[in-house]
C-alpha cells in the first residue's frame, strides 16, 4: 500500500528531464553537474544526428541545444524536432552574440537562446521559467475523460464506452493511455513506454509494449486495423493523435 502511494506521488511531480546537446567537454561537464545538483535528470549527446534519435527515446521536458555541432547543426536539429511534433521548450546555446542567430533560432521553433559564456544562475533561471510556462499552459493535471471519436474513455473508472459495448480497462492499459495522452500528438518510442509505463519490470521488452498496444487498440479503436487515434509510427514507436 505504502509503496503504491510513494509511486503515485513520484508520478505526480516527476523529476524533469533535460537533454543537453553540446560538444564542448568542459561546458558539458559543468552543465551536467549543475543541473543534476538541481534535481534534474540529465542526458548528454555531442552531435546533432544522435540528438534527434535521443529525443524520441528520452522524451525530455526541455532541451539545451548548441548551434555549432559536429554533423547536423543545432538549427537543423531544432527544425527536425519540431517537425516530429515535439513541443518541449528548446533553449539554444550560441557562442556568437549575433542577431541573425537569434532570429533564425526563434523562427525555426526555439523558445529562447543564451549566449556563451553564460552564468549558471542565469541559465537555471531561464530553464525554470520555461518549465514553469510548460506546466501552466500545456499540462493541466491528470485527464480522466477522453473522447476518441465515438469512443469515450473514462480512466477513473477504467472503462471504455463505445456505441456497440462497454469494456473494462486493465490497470496497465489505464497507465498506458495516461502516458500516451500526456504526450499526445508527439511520437513516443517503445523504450520510453517501457521506462515510463512498465518501469523496466522484470521480463518485459518492446514486444510486451506491442502486445499491449494492440490489445488496447482493439478496445479504444472502432477499427483497430485502421487506427485513427493510437497510431504506429514506423521506426519510431507510437503516437496518440488527439485534436
Ligand atoms: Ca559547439
Amino acid at each position: 500500500m505504502e509503496s503504491t502511494q510513494i509511486r503515485k506521488n513520484q508520478r505526480m511531480s516527476p523529476k524533469k528531464k533535460i537533454l543537453i546537446v553540446e560538444d564542448e567537454p568542459s561546458l558539458v561537464f559543468t552543465l551536467k553537474d549543475t543541473l543534476e545538483n538541481e534535481g534534474y535528470i540529465v542526458e548528454i549527446v555531442e552531435d546533432g544526428n544522435t540528438a534527434v534519435e535521443k529525443v524520441t527515446e528520452f522524451q525530455p521536458d526541455l532541451m539545451l541545444l548548441d548551434i555549432m555541432l559536429p554533423g547536423m547543426s543545432g538549427f537543423e536539429v531544432c527544425k527536425q524536432v519540431r517537425e516530429m511534433k515535439f513541443n518541449f521548450p528548446i533553449i539554444m546555446l550560441t557562442a556568437r552574440d549575433q542577431e541573425i542567430d537569434k532570429v533564425t533560432g526563434l523562427n525555426i521553433g526555439a523558445d529562447d537562446y543564451i549566449t556563451k559564456p553564460f552564468g549558471v544562475k542565469e541559465l537555471l533561471a531561464r530553464i525554470q521559467a520555461r518549465l514553469r510556462r510548460t506546466n501552466t499552459y500545456n499540462k493541466p493535471g491528470p485527464i480522466d475523460n477522453i473522447q476518441l471519436g465515438e469512443v469515450h474513455v473514462n480512466l477513473k473508472q477504467s472503462k471504455v464506452v463505445r456505441p456497440d459495448k462497454e469494456i473494462e480497462l486493465t490497470t496497465r492499459e489505464v497507465e498506458l493511455i495516461r502516458f500516451l495522452v500526456a504526450n499526445a500528438n508527439e511520437p513516443v518510442s517503445r523504450d520510453s513506454l517501457l521506462e515510463n509505463v512498465w518501469r523496466y519490470e522484470y521480463s518485459t521488452n518492446t514486444r510486451t509494449v506491442d502486445v499491449h498496444v494492440s490489445k488496447l487498440r482493439s478496445k479504444i479503436e472502432m477499427q483497430p486495423d485502421d487506427p485513427k487515434f493510437l497510431v504506429t509510427l514506423h521506426g519510431v514507436g507510437y503516437m496518440m493523435k488527439i485534436s
